[in-house]
């Protein structure tokens, strides 16, 4: 600041200049002094010229003088700004500071002293404020860039918001598209199958050896067809949260040994021993015997196709805490951990080659993986390349159904897709609903 200062003196009165002059002189300051007489000559001058403080001399109250400070303050020109005043009194300093004055003084008190304190304090306090309002657009660039960014978060939200509403759209309309495309599948193949079983028996006519050989073959493949369909028809169920469980007491003992039977034959062309073992103080059990059998099936007929030869077990036991274990054990090919997580995943199998040498859907044990969560169950698998596998189901003796379904439930109505979230208390509230436009 002790640099060569370039002060200006706009004053119309000769002799106050002169006094002025004087006493900036006298401060010691090294300074460039210029003068004017009016508020024209002050504009042209400070257009040109950058000065480091002005010194204007205003009349109060007379409007003239606080006008041109507004109207300094209002143009491009930054300056600090003393004004001379012949007034000193607490109203005057309000109606200058307000008008854009930096500082004032009256000039019955300019002194060396006086003026080189104004002087030194009116350019210390401008720069402050040229700083703050520095800091201030910065703020406010900061601000607009933050808002600009929030504005395109918010536009991503929704765009990602939309994309996840289509997914789960094209989701609950292929879930629909299945269950639709299955239950139209199911009904020819159950008149293919219903009429190869009557073409069958004797009493419609003696069909000749290659002739029952082929209806049979129409029949074995009719009825693996049903049950590829009906596998599709119950994902696509469970998918669209439309499989109910029917739960009733039943013998659970009964059912294995129902399973095991149906299966028998299919072990027993290849060759492998299937056996039963049920230990079980009460058989009783509150459960959907469909679906408890239909778990058993799907296990049973894995445990026979990976396997070559050996012998597959069933075993039913109690466990504590009012529970039952459902295990069957086989000596087959076996899994290797590393598949284990995946081989409940729907449509997954250890061999996805097109050429794979077992068939099948790859969607079993995601039908069994998620009966198994409906009944508040358990799964557990054991398994070894080349030696064998073991599941384990863990069920409940009674299962709850109010501890069925996942957090969301989506239901199919005719036209209109209803979507349930899980509430606090544990029950479905409706959170929202899409329609389905049909061709
Ligand atoms: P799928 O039997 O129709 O292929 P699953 O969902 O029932 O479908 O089984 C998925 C995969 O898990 C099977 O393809 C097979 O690779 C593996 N797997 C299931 N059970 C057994 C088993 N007992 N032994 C060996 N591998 C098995």
């Amino acid at each position: 600041m002790e640099d060569t200062l370039k002060i200006l003196v706009v004053d119309d009165d000769e002799v106050d200049r002169m006094a002025v002059r004087y006493a900036l002189t006298k401060t010691g300051i090294q300074m460039e002094l210029s003068e004017v007489v009016d508020g024209n000559d002050m504009f042209s001058i400070l257009n040109t010229t950058d000065y480091d403080c002005v010194f204007l001399s205003v009349r109060l109250p007379d409007q003239a003088g606080l006008t041109l400070i507004q109207q300094l303050r209002s143009s491009e020109i930054k300056v600090p700004l003393v004004v001379l005043t012949s007034q000193e009194d607490q109203q005057t300093a309000v109606q200058l500071l307000k008008a854009g004055a930096t500082d004032y003084l009256s000039k019955s008190r300019i002194s060396p002293e006086n003026l080189a304190q104004v002087l030194r304090s009116a350019i210390r306090v401008y720069r402050a404020e040229i700083q703050v309002a520095l800091a201030k657009d910065q703020l406010r660039e900061s601000y607009e860039q933050l808002l600009c960014k929030n504005q395109e978060l918010e536009r991503q939200q929704q765009q990602l918001q939309m994309q996840n509403f289509k997914l789960s759209e094209a989701s609950v309309l292929k879930s629909h598209f299945l269950a639709t495309m299955s239950h139209e599948l199911r009904t020819p193949m159950n008149a293919i199958i219903g009429f190869s079983q009557i073409l069958l028996r004797p009493k419609f006519g003696q069909l000749t050896h290659q002739q029952a050989d082929m209806v049979e073959r129409i029949l074995n493949n009719g009825k693996h067809l049903l049950m590829l369909v009906n596998e599709v028809l119950d994902f696509s169920k469970l998918q669209a949260g439309r499989l109910d469980l029917k739960a009733e007491r039943f013998d659970v003992s009964k059912v294995t040994n129902l399973a095991v039977s149906e299966m028998r034959s299919l072990a027993d062309a290849k060759n492998l021993s299937l056996l039963v073992q049920i230990d079980l103080q009460n058989p009783l059990v509150y459960n959907d015997p469909i679906r408890v059998k239909q778990i058993l099936i799907n296990l049973l007929s894995n445990a026979i196709k990976f396997t070559e030869f050996g012998e597959i077990w069933v075993e039913v036991k109690e466990l504590p805490a009012n529970r039952v274990a459902i295990i069957v054990r086989d000596t087959g090919i076996g899994i290797a951990p590393k598949d284990f997580k995946h081989i409940f995943e729907a449509f997954r199998q250890v061999d996805q080659t097109l050429t794979r040498k077992y068939p099948g859907t790859g969607l079993g044990l995601a039908i069994i993986d998620s009966l198994v969560r409906m009944m508040g169950g358990k799964i557990f698998l054991e398994s070894k390349l080349g030696i064998g596998s073991m599941f384990k189901i863990e069920l409940p003796r009674q299962i709850t159904l109010s501890s069925v379904g996942d957090d969301i439930h989506l239901q199919l109505d005719n036209e209109r897709v209803f979507c349930y979230a899980k509430n606090p208390h544990n029950s479905y509230s409706q959170a929202r609903q899409a329609s389905i436009g049909y061709p």
